[in-house]
């Protein structure tokens, strides 16, 4: 190890905090370095690789694809895009379907779309956007300043005028925030980079009740909740509550770059032709992957086996807390979409996992370690997991950590 990680160092941008280590190749929840060390995946490229690392179906679809057709733009018709947008309709709320590349442009789709249907239909006095504090919604300018955690609009401001943000699951700010200026409320079901905080029925209960009474659109970021990761296709189903927007990006195309905007008809019909447009969304390739991936989670019993295996993540966590209830503060999730928060720093766990273990997870906030692995993670890796964190916490605080 060195070679790539120099490199990288002078020639790239240094914006990321990265591990030190490159990977090669992958395969299920499974990576390979440089050297040839297998290191276990609870991150998932970040709640995005669905099927793991090279899933069949996906390898399979993106090279019949690529062997056809890779790009025309937007000018014209294709089959991946259009049967696409029909499978995500046929399973879920919505009725059409706007294609880009990332979470980020999701959002600014969703907000582009909520100010032109609200200028439209009521005129251009309606154009706030209520949000949630500690929310994440991505880093373009849109995204940003609908993201609730100020540390993220550190020397980037002025943001977008028109948001408003109010603390998750207070339904007392949400009321007194909502009013007839609201053109949108948008929410994470559950609050990912924020830690892992889901939100109560009765906040979306809400949320709905009062986008109802001010004609104001209710649009979840089901970026990183959606495509299978709590156990349902998608989190809203949990709640019973349905969106008039939805945005997606993630897990979508199992790792390839792919967002998407999903609405009711009747309120895309605002995006008319010229008001918005993205030259790579809904690329054949990246469909056609997504495609393979949603035609294989939407298999019989996959998403009862991702409710199940998440169970048993749950009930490892929580029994870690029981054992280490000095250390272990809180264990919040659902499906497989699990963070414990620490209350002591997270960082020592993290590299103990990821030094002696080779077991790859996340870290938000310095004392959240969040655990986002493949669908398809087997019982006995969660039991390793378990294992791994069980011996960091015995330990804790963990002295001398080198290389296993
Ligand atoms: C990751 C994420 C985004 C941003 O997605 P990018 O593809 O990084 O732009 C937006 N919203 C949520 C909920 C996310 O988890």
């Amino acid at each position: 190890m060195g070679y790539l990680k120099d490199l990288g160092e002078i020639y790239l941008a240094a914006n990321y905090k990265r591990l030190p280590v490159a990977f090669v190749r992958g395969k299920g929840s499974r990576l390979y370095d440089e050297e040839g060390r297998e290191y276990l995946d609870f991150c998932a490229g970040i709640a995005v690789c669905a099927l793991g690392h090279a899933p069949a179906p996906v390898v399979e679809a993106v090279c019949s694809q690529a062997e056809k057709l890779i790009h025309v733009s937007n000018l014209y018709w294709t089959e991946p895009q259009a049967k696409l947008a029909q499978l995500l309709c046929t399973h879920s709320f919505a009725e059409k379907v706007f294609f880009c590349n990332s979470g980020a442009e999701a959002v600014e789709a969703a907000l582009k779309l909520a100010r032109r249907y609200a200028w439209k239909n009521f005129g251009p006095e309606k154009y706030e956007i209520v949000a949630l504090e500690n929310s994440f919604h991505g880093r373009t300018y849109g995204a940003l300043s609908a993201t609730g955690q100020s540390l993220y609009w550190q020397g980037f401001e002025p943001l977008v005028p028109g948001f408003r943000h109010v603390p998750p699951n207070d339904l007392k700010a949400l009321e007194g925030a909502v009013s007839e200026k609201t053109c949108a409320i948008l929410l994470e079901p559950i609050l990912g980079e924020g830690g892992v905080i889901p939100l109560t029925r009765e906040f979306l209960a809400t949320a709905r009740r009062l986008a109802d009474e001010k004609k104001a659109l209710l649009i979840f970021d089901e970026i990183q909740t959606g495509i299978g990761r709590t156990g349902k296709l998608f989190a809203y189903e949990h709640y019973e509550i349905e969106p008039d927007a939805m945005t997606l990006a993630k897990g979508l195309a199992g790792g390839l770059p792919l967002g998407a905007l999903l609405a009711r008809a009747e309120v895309m019909a605002a995006l008319e032709p010229g008001t918005h447009a993205s030259t790579f969304g809904g690329n054949p390739v990246c469909c056609a992957a997504a495609y393979a991936v949603l035609k294989t989670i939407l298999k019989e019993d996959f998403l009862k086996e991702v409710t199940l295996k998440g169970r048993s993540l749950a009930q490892r966590l929580q029994s870690l807390q029981e054992d280490f209830p000095e250390l272990v503060k809180e264990v919040r999730g659902l499906g497989l979409m699990w963070g414990m928060e620490l209350s002591v720093p997270a960082g020592p766990v993290f590299q103990y996992l990821f030094e002696k273990k080779r077991i790859l997870v996340t870290c938000i906030k310095d004392r959240i370690l969040r655990f986002t692995p493949p669908l398809i993670i087997a019982y006995r890796e969660i039991d390793a997991l378990y294992e791994a964190l069980k011996e960091a916490l015995k330990n804790y605080p963990i002295k001398e950590v080198k290389n296993a």
